[in-house]
């Protein structure tokens, strides 16, 4: 069996990359295959050649046409730069283009150590892998550009952290793994014309249309797509609680989707300034200021492009004009899908008062996020609900009844856009847990409400916020 491999990446100038061939592990079996992504990839492959795909999906058996490679970069993190990061556990194996004809990257994560892994070791614990897996599938079904889950494999080894834990790979499926740290890394290296290499093959891929018109102002066309991208990203986390957690600019994709499910959470309780990631400890990455962090990282990455700019005053200020279009592009995206979740039109009279009211409301009473924006249907629909009653929720009822044209068209527009099923932290640690001892049933029965967030209620406890001792206060990248 054969997967058609068309690697453009590894086409690119050598100091792109480094090529490196994942290290074997000691007894790979295979977790869960993504059988419909596949058939999307034209991968060849089923779940009964599990020993097969438990073998290439751990990096043990070499697959004809790959040509395993690191990726380099460089990012922001937390704010400080640092000059050479790059792939450290994970293999780029290659690319293959869709039955649409889309471009998308295969890429093995805990695969073994490459020459940007520093003190690291180059594997990752099964934790984090069924995470990944969780959570990117989830985000998809979810409807938010993300990169996407095709396969977790047990390493049968040891990884060691603060202790001893079972090994995993990751395989991870992309538009692309182009970060805006790619750009940082030739841009702080002085390498125009990798730069510019990397400028072209990034439109190539991910903005075609940018490619048409002056080639003095590709750079002005590309940093809008990527501003717009960004800009309407951020908007779909914020509309359903999503923290990112490192929000660094080396875990920023230019394509503009979802990349590095690190620390991130679903939040249950809502909180302006909720934080959840352990290494987060000053909330600089908090769900309200995810906003103004995407706005910092496109900034990061404008100045990386710079210096392809004539180097005037102008150029500067060029740029400063595509980075101002952020602020109306989330605008318009955060205003679109609060709207629907609260099942009124956008030109509602005063929209953004109207959210910020419910939104108050359930910071006061540190109410569930999703699970309150769920409960407006049963409002409608006079059935009992979770919210209880306080003043303000009370203003809130009555003002935003009034805006409710038709009950039916409000409550399906309700139930189409505020999820039942996420995967909670609580029940995500539940899964890790029995998964560190070899029992996936758990994470099967989660995946399969991820698959389906707005599915009909199950009565099951998928659905429900965590009880008071459940809660999950923080997260860790576990890597
Ligand atoms: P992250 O915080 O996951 O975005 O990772 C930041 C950087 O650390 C990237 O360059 C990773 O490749 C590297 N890294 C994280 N964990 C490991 C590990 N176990 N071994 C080698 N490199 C790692
Ligand atoms: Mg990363």
């Amino acid at each position: 069996m054969e997967i058609p491999f068309d690697n453009s990446y590894s086409r690119l100038p050598e100091e792109f990359y480094r090529k490196v061939d994942p290290a074997a592990v000691k007894h790979p079996t295979l977790i869960q295959w993504n059988q419909s992504l596949a058939k999307d990839l034209g991968i060849p492959f089923d779940a009964n050649d599990s020993d097969t795909l438990a073998a290439v999906f751990s990096g043990n058996q070499a697959i004809p046409g790959a040509t395993p490679l690191a990726m380099a970069y460089a990012g922001h993190q937390f704010g400080r730069f640092t000059k050479q990061l790059g792939d450290g556990r994970a293999h780029l194996l290659g690319e293959v283009l869709t039955k649409q004809g889309k471009r998308k990257d295969i890429m093995l994560k805990g695969s073994g150590a490459t020459p940007f892994s520093r003190r690291g070791d180059g594997r990752s614990s099964l934790g984090p892998v069924i995470r990944e897996y969780l959570l990117s599938e989830a985000m998809h079904a979810l409807g938010i550009p993300t990169t996407r889950a095709l396969a977790a494999v047990a390493t049968g080894e040891s990884v060691y952290r603060e202790s001893r834990l079972p090994g995993g790979v990751f395989t991870r499926v992309a538009d692309s793994h182009i970060r805006i740290g790619t750009f940082e890394y030739f841009s702080s290296r002085g390498m125009k014309d990798h730069l510019q290499a990397l400028l072209r093959y990034a439109c190539e891929r991910h903005y075609p249309r940018a490619l048409e018109g002056s080639p003095d102002e590709l750079v002005d066309r590309f940093l809008a797509q990527v501003v717009e991208g960004q800009a309407a990203l951020i908007a779909k986390w914020m509309s359903i609680g999503f923290i990112h957690g490192v929000m660094n600019t080396d875990n920023a994709s230019v394509a503009a989707i979802t990349i590095d499910f690190g620390p991130c959470a679903f939040m249950d309780q809502f909180a302006y300034d909720r934080v959840y990631s352990s290494i987060d400890r000053h909330g600089r990455y908090a769900y309200h200021n995810q906003k103004q962090i995407g706005l910092w990282n496109l900034t990061r990455l404008a100045e990386a492009l710079l210096p392809l700019l004539p180097q005037s005053q102008d150029s500067i200020e060029r740029l400063q004009a595509v980075l101002n279009r952020y602020e109306a592009v989330y605008q318009k995206a955060w205003r679109y899908l609060f709207a629907r979740k609260l099942g009124v039109s956008e030109d509602c009279q005063n929209l953004d008062e109207l959210i910020r009211l419910f939104l108050d409301a359930l910071a006061d009473e540190s109410l569930d996020f999703t699970q309150s924006f769920l409960a407006l249907a049963e409002v409608l629909l006079d059935q009992d609900t979770l919210l209880p009653k306080t003043p303000k929720l009370g203003q809130f009822i009555d003002r935003w009844q009034r805006e409710i044209k038709n009950i039916e068209v409000a409550v399906t527009q309700i139930r189409q856009t505020n999820p039942r099923f996420i995967p909670r932290n609580h029940l995500m640690e539940e899964v890790i847990a029995a998964a560190l001892i070899g029992d996936y049933e758990p994470f099967y029965q989660l995946l399969k409400r991820c698959l389906d967030p707005f599915g009909s209620k199950d009565g099951s406890r998928y659905e429900l916020p965590p009880k008071p001792h459940e809660v999950v206060k923080a997260t860790f990248c576990g890597t």
